[in-house]
């Protein structure tokens, strides 16, 4: 994957310069330590063939509050950043991209807090959705965090480490991607994207606690507020994920994403025959709304 070229402008401290140009100190606290906040984001060419930046103002907001959380300063301003957002992306001739904010500290080796913060923002080209294709899915052997050691609800790279692992577990042994499991064997997350299951029309999705509660977990619970569709937010185990009808992820990236599998346990019900289906359509939709 080629994510920047010669000619790729980002967004660094408040200039729009060449990615190819730009310097990064190779003494900053956020490479030695992994302690930086970052975001996620698409923008979506949408009907009209405008380019929009979906959930703009959400991503921005919890980039600020992830970099509060670990004590990073946060000096920039949410529309500023938004704006800058576009530029990006029209300076790059971007529609459909993947969005990359990161906040990250100067050179510090101590764990003495920082009296400023630099930012950046990149962004790429996302390759087209890829047809309906249904995830294989593995519990993986790794835990996610204890809360009562990060900033769980904070998108912070360090906390990505367990992510990587998992996630290569799971594809070295054939699967699609990795479930993990909190502390108290609850059923998680995904390595970047939430859970939701379905059960006789009703649909199940883990409280917030263990997990990073995403942007695309807090649309699809609209969704189904909007389509009337059933919903419980509370703690699962294993067995009643496994017992389920169907189940899927959802994430800025993945989207809307089925699972075929859990483990050994294959889901019973055609995927086109689930309420979770309807969710994918609608956010498929909605993504694309003017
Ligand atoms: N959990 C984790 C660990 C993630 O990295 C992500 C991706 N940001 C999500 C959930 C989904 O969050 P969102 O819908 O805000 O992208």
């Amino acid at each position: 994957m080629n994510y920047y070229n010669a000619d790729t402008i980002i967004y660094h401290n408040g200039e729009f310069v060449k990615a190819a140009e730009t310097k990064m100190d190779l003494y900053s606290q956020s490479l030695h330590y992994g302690y930086s906040v970052f975001e996620g984001i698409r923008s979506y060419k949408t009907i009209d063939g405008e380019t929009k930046i979906f959930k703009a103002q959400e991503h921005f907001e919890r980039l600020k509050i992830s970099a509060e959380s670990i004590n990073l300063p946060y000096t920039f301003n949410t529309n500023e950043l938004i704006e800058a957002t576009y530029k990006v992306l029209q300076q790059n001739n971007l529609g459909d991209a993947y969005i990359r904010p990161v906040v990250y500290a100067p050179a510090n080796m101590s764990f003495a807090p920082n009296t400023e913060s630099f930012l950046f923002i990149q962004a790429w080209e996302m390759a087209p959705f890829l047809g309906d294709k249904l995830l294989r899915v593995m519990t993986s052997s790794y835990q996610r965090p204890n809360p009562k050691s990060v900033k769980i609800h904070a998108k912070a790279a360090g906390h990505y480490v367990n992510s990587i692992l998992a996630s290569q577990e799971a594809k070295s042994k054939g699967y699609d991607e990795a479930l993990l499991l909190d502390m108290n064997e609850h059923t998680a997350e995904g390595p970047g994207a939430n859970l939701f299951f379905e059960k006789d029309g009703i649909l199940y999705t883990p409280e917030a606690g263990h997990i990073l509660a995403g942007i695309t977990r807090a649309t699809v619970i609209e969704l189904c507020n909007q389509l009337n569709i059933p919903l419980q937010i509370g703690v699962y185990n294993i067995d009643q994920l496994k017992a389920a009808d169907a189940a899927f992820y959802c994430g800025t990236a993945a989207e809307v994403i089925g699972w075929e599998s859990i483990d050994d346990t294959v889901f019973p019900i055609n995927w086109k025959d689930t309420q979770s289906a309807k969710i994918q359509q609608a956010y498929k939709n909605l993504v694309v709304e003017n």
